[in-house]
């Protein structure tokens, strides 16, 4: 590959990943390999199949005796078991409806008791990293290792007082590198020194089982739209009682079960306690429902053979850029920690905007460029100081695209390629 040769080669049909056939506006179409699933995954064709089938009992919610309310309620409380179910939930723990990953954190934020520590890697995405920022927060550096990460949080914790709250927010998978992290070891951890845990697992859930009980978290976020499902639902699922102590997420129906005027003219509010508390306003009953769908076909589908594929496109593409002298793969831990489908690179004297649209135009390869929402984890591994913002990965244009290095000079963003579960007839 050659900067001048890229952009003019013909496009091949790709071999690998989603293929999609899409309109130009120039007038005819082209044949596209979308390799973005950590993007966005597009839904299963089986789960836009169950969100049709639930169309003839569209009706609000915990709304009345009315029966296409009273089935659709039933729908909607299935769904969190479901969920439950497939994030292998204890007795007790609670399923609560969000808008995706950055809510269901920015919830929890909401929810901590007061005095509550909170200790994140600064090479979390920023859904994970950004939340607590009104809190008592400590930023731990980036490890380079998944022993030196247990060995950081552990030190970190030992300092704080042992009796006061705290929390520790953690990824499962690097949206941008892939690896994963050793959350097991890091809630052991976490729960030695008397805090709790949350699993960020939007990057895990779409490629591995997430068992809230083998792995001993307190809560795990994730998002539809990365699991299959349309985008507009997430989940925030775990212990019950920071919750139900906290104030509703959202104040107004559905999550108050009483409001009274009082004589002095005030108002006077009893909240639901359990999820309902936190899902004020009419619920989105169908995304609810698209990922209670999504989480059934995986499940069916079984996590051992979409690992398989996955694993094996993604090591035809390490390979094939193993072959390339000027390109550099990504990571954080090195051969350590083991990876879902999902990788990151560089090329020397490429910007990776510009890499990435080559691909696109010259050969139908989609992929992703940018800071991929972790700008101090892309700072630090494009090899950078993630506390000088000039100095490697500037901010962001309006447009929400990273800035491009000039010609020759040392890559300001990289490229990111992804794969995901089912053949691509599988996909709407
Ligand atoms: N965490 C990780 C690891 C992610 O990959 C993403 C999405 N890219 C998020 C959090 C945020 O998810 P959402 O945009 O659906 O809130």
């Amino acid at each position: 590959l050659t900067p001048a040769a890229a952009p003019s080669l013909p496009a091949p049909l790709p071999v690998l990943g989603r293929d999609v056939t899409v309109p130009l506006a120039s007038g005819g179409e082209i044949t596209y390999a979308a390799l973005d699933y950590a993007a966005s995954a597009p839904a299963l064709q089986r789960v836009w199949d169950d969100v049709a089938a639930y169309a003839p009992y569209y009706g609000s919610v915990h709304r009345g005796a009315g029966h296409l309310s009273q089935v659709s309620t039933d729908l909607f409380e299935n769904a969190r078991r479901t969920v439950a179910d497939f994030l292998d939930c204890a007795d007790g723990h609670e399923v609560i409806f969000t808008r995706s990953t950055t809510d269901s954190l920015n919830l929890l934020a909401a929810a901590l008791p007061a005095g509550c520590r909170v200790f994140v890697f600064e090479t979390e995405h920023h859904a994970s990293l950004l939340p607590w920022r009104n809190s008592d927060v400590t930023y731990l550096d980036a490890p380079r290792t998944p022993r030196q990460a247990v060995e950081t949080l552990e030190h970190a914790l030992a300092d704080r007082d042992p009796h006061g709250p705290a929390l520790v927010c953690v990824t499962g998978a690097s949206n941008v590198t892939g690896e994963r992290w050793p959350v097991r070891e890091l809630a052991a951890a976490a729960h030695a020194h008397g805090a709790r845990i949350v699993l960020d697992a939007a990057q895990l859930a779409p490629h591995h089982p997430v068992s809230v009980r083998d792995l001993d978290v307190d809560w795990v976020a994730f998002s539809g739209h990365k699991l299959y499902a349309p985008f507009g639902s997430g989940v925030l699922a775990g212990r019950a009682d920071w919750l139900r102590a906290a104030e509703p997420y959202l104040a107004g129906g559905g999550a108050s079960r009483s409001v009274t005027r009082r004589t002095d003219g005030g108002v006077d509010v009893e909240w639901h306690e359990g999820a309902a508390r936190h899902e004020a306003g009419s619920p989105n009953v169908i995304g609810a429902y698209a990922i209670a769908a999504a989480c059934r076909a995986l499940t069916e589908a079984g996590f051992a053979s979409l690992v398989d594929r996955e694993q094996h496109l993604v090591r035809t593409v390490r390979d094939g850029l193993a072959e390339i002298p000027e390109v550099t793969v990504l990571s954080l831990f090195g051969d350590e920690a083991p990876r879902v489908g999902v990788l990151s690179f560089v090329v020397e004297g490429w910007d990776g905007s510009r890499f990435a649209a080559a691909l696109s135009a010259g050969y139908g390869i989609g992929v992703r460029d940018g800071l991929f929402c972790a700008h101090p984890l892309v700072r630090t591994l494009l090899g950078g100081d993630p506390r000088t913002p000039g100095e490697c990965g500037a901010p962001e244009n309006a447009a929400g695209n990273a800035p491009e290095s000039a010609p020759g000079e040392k890559p300001l963003n990289a490229i990111r390629v992804s794969f995901g579960a089912g053949t691509p007839d599988e996909h709407v």
